[in-house]
């Protein structure tokens, strides 16, 4: 059995991250969630009234307050910045809303992308994010890109803001996820698009169980390959 990189790729509430999770504990692989990386460095941005202007401030900020992740009481991920408990600030529509602008930095990029393939260096990883698969992780051994109408990933992320107590609008939602796929798919650094080598899956209708059972299926067969 060799310890393979798996890249989970694909727009907002796409599902990757929840089926990433679910392959990560199934396979006893390291999960890396590195949107919330992008969010956290947002969240320093605004925290400290900052703007694009203010790139190396960021930077600056980031270097002082290291992201790291934990685990709860009930197994569920958390994120830290310094020692700063930030697994709910982080998924704030205030920082969803800026999260784009800060994501499109090259420079900001250029760290988080340097501590995502620190993390991936040994191998038994699965990543999601926008970049995986064509700039952080280009050799992974399984690229997957996750798609689904807006409409369905609207809805699914407005029942998951519901469970974490979070507010939303579902029309809102729909022209936020829109805009902001619009704006990861067209920025000029690292835009969201599939690997060449990529496998692209259409998750609009398919349930969790489904997701995972077609990324498992090939995940396993190139770990049982020697
Ligand atoms: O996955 P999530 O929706 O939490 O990601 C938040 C944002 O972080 C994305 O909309 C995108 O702007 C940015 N991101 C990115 N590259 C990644 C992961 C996330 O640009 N690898």
């Amino acid at each position: 059995m060799k310890p393979i990189r798996i890249a989970i790729d694909g727009p907002a509430s796409s599902g990757k991250s929840t089926v990433a999770k679910i392959i990560a504990k199934d396979l006893g692989y390291t999960y890396l969630d590195t949107g919330a990386m992008y969010r956290s460095a947002t969240y320093l941005a605004l925290k400290n009234h900052l703007t694009e202007s203010d790139v190396a401030a960021i930077l600056e900020q980031m270097a002082a307050h290291p992201i790291s992740f934990g685990r709860a009481t009930d197994g569920s991920q958390t994120v830290f910045l310094g020692d700063e408990d930030v697994t709910l600030a982080i998924r704030q529509n205030d920082v969803t809303n800026n999260v784009s602008w800060v994501s499109a930095l090259p420079e900001i990029r250029e760290e988080l992308v340097k501590q995502q393939r620190r993390i991936a260096r040994d191998g038994a990883i699965i990543m999601d994010g926008r970049d995986i698969g064509t700039v952080v992780l280009p050799d992974a051994e399984l690229k997957i890109f996750l798609v689904a109408s807006v409409d369905e990933r609207a809805e699914r992320r407005f029942k998951e803001n519901q469970e974490k107590g979070i507010s939303t609008n579902l029309e809102i939602l729909k022209k936020e996820i829109a805009e902001r796929d619009y704006k990861d798919s067209h920025r000029k650094v690292s835009p969201l698009k599939a690997a060449d080598d990529a496998i692209t899956f259409d998750t609009t209708g398919v349930d969790i169980d489904g997701v995972v059972s077609f990324i498992s299926e090939k995940a396993k067969k190139i770990i049982d390959m020697d």
